[in-house]
């Protein structure tokens, strides 16, 4: 599976995938902790990347999910601003190779 599990939204804890019923292509997602989380949090789908999706997918109350949102916006800049040094980057070191270059054709004359 590809889709990477998020945790118990109760406790925190790692979930698993659980193949239920293999001739009904069945599957679930079970939080590990088992000793301390009460809750039974499961879903059932055909397919493991169903399940996962349906894991996956939280509804936060509005604060949260607000703040997840910004956090989710600096996220995006950051990725856009790494894009921006990147391009710096390879335009400096094209600047230096220029520079060098020209100061070879100096020295020649
Ligand atoms: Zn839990």
């Amino acid at each position: 599976m590809n889709e990477k599990l998020l945790s118990c939204p109760f406790c925190g804890a790692k979930v698993e995938m659980k193949h239920e019923f293999p001739a009904d292509k069945l599957y679930s997602v079970w939080c590990e902790n088992d000793n301390v989380c009460s809750v039974v949090c499961h879903t059932i789908e055909r397919t493991e990347e169903m399940a996962a999706e349906n894991w996956n997918t939280r509804y936060y109350p509005p604060e949260v999910q607000e703040v997840i949102e910004a956090a989710q916006r600096v996220v995006d800049c950051q990725a856009v601003f790494n894009g921006v040094f990147e391009a710096v980057e390879k335009l400096a070191d094209k600047l230096d190779a220029y520079k060098e270059m020209e100061a070879k054709h100096e020295t020649h004359d």
